[in-house]
């Protein structure tokens, strides 16, 4: 066993022979590849796995093929796009640099690193992707994947565990030429073989440079979140039918700041007196009962949800909410997606389809 720094010379050579065998080369966006389309892989893709991400991407890009089709559509329309796929600011901002691509950059996408920056939700490591990928200009990443990948390799634990040390580290290896391909290597070597858990060392091109494969430290780094610092909130949703027609659901829509904001939501409580009091206030007729209970994690809080259901008994309405058909393209919040989806099987199941 040794410790020896890794040989940064020869790792990029390494990682882009065995990215042409086992790499990934034909995901959507890496077909006919432009900045847009990096842009806008990047930004879905950022803390949400490949998988996941497939079926939005195919769906945003057929709707909007580049900047000039994006920058006419509505923010709603983005946000309606995105149901499902979560931290909705993306879409927000997303919207937000279609406007500024039209107002400053005549609908092309900027090649210099400090006007990317400086658009909305894109950090640093996201315009090192769109630089390298999409103009092949030499600039680190530091991904999730690849921070893992930087760690083990070079056995970062503790103090040295710092952004600013791990960014100098992803620039030291980088190749002189082909880096487009390098930074699809590396977010490939990060999440098909440096997996977060029991990572597949056996197959990866850095296995002899490795530092925690040689000192036996893959368990431990990266280190483990502590998850006692995961918080819980609870919140309680009212799902009220209406009195006729079953796929019409009361419905309001968010502020343009906090938790979902911009999306249709169904009236929501932190307290269960609270929805208690709604109903009160409101005269609300119909049996309250308990519709589903389920657990959705945020990024630093985990949602304990409860939904409570009124079918009501005759016509309600309730200043700054609005009837929405479930069957409707609106943009929701993913809970708010589980819920629909469970009320559309039971309408469907006793009642065939009523859209
Ligand atoms: S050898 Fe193992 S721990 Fe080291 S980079 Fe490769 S997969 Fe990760």
């Amino acid at each position: 066993m040794n410790g020896k720094e890794p040989n940064k010379g020869s790792l990029s050579k390494k990682v882009l022979s065995w990215h042409k065998l086992n790499g990934r080369h034909n995901l959507p966006w890496q077909k006919n590849i432009n900045p847009y389309k990096v842009w806008i892989s990047e930004i879905m893709l950022q803390q949400t796995q490949v998988s996941t991400v497939l079926p939005y991407f195919k769906l945003f890009i057929k709707k909007y093929p580049n900047i000039k089709s994006l920058a006419n559509a509505k923010l709603e329309d983005i946000l309606e796009l995105w149901t499902g796929l979560g931290y909705y600011r993306r879409a927000e901002n997303i919207y937000k640099t279609a406007q500024i691509l039209k107002e400053n950059y005549q609908f092309k996408f900027p090649k210099n690193y400090e006007d990317i920056i400086n658009l909305p939700g894109i950090g640093k490591s996201t315009a090192g992707a769109i630089l390298s990928i999409a103009y092949k200009k030499k600039y680190p990443i530091l991904d999730g994947n690849v921070k893992r990948v930087i760690k083990r390799l070079f056995a970062i634990q503790g103090s040295a565990n710092n952004d600013s040390n791990l960014w100098t580290l992803s620039e030291s290896i980088l190749p002189n030429k082909n880096n487009d391909i390098f930074s699809q290597a590396m977010m490939d070597v990060g999440s098909l073989v440096c997996t977060i858990n029991n990572p597949t060392c056996s197959m990866c091109p850095l296995i002899k440079d490795c530092k925690s494969y040689k000192l036996k430290l893959t368990k431990i780094i990266p280190e483990k979140k502590k998850s006692n610092l995961i918080k819980k909130k609870k919140i309680y949703l009212l799902l009220i039918q209406d009195y006729k027609k079953d796929n019409f659901i009361l419905m309001k829509k968010n502020n343009k700041e906090g938790l979902w904001a911009n999306l249709w939501n169904l009236p929501s409580f932190s307290l269960k007196k609270e929805l208690n009091n709604f109903v009160l206030k409101n005269k609300i007729k119909g049996k309250v009962k308990v519709f589903k209970n389920f657990s959705h994690n945020l990024t630093h809080y985990k949602l304990d949800i409860s939904v409570f259901h009124i079918k009501l008994s005759n016509k309600l309405i309730i200043k700054n909410y609005n009837w929405k058909n479930i069957y409707d393209k609106i943009a929701i919040s993913k809970p708010i997606l589980i819920t629909f989806e469970k009320l559309i099987k039971e309408i469907e199941n006793a009642n065939g389809n009523v859209r």
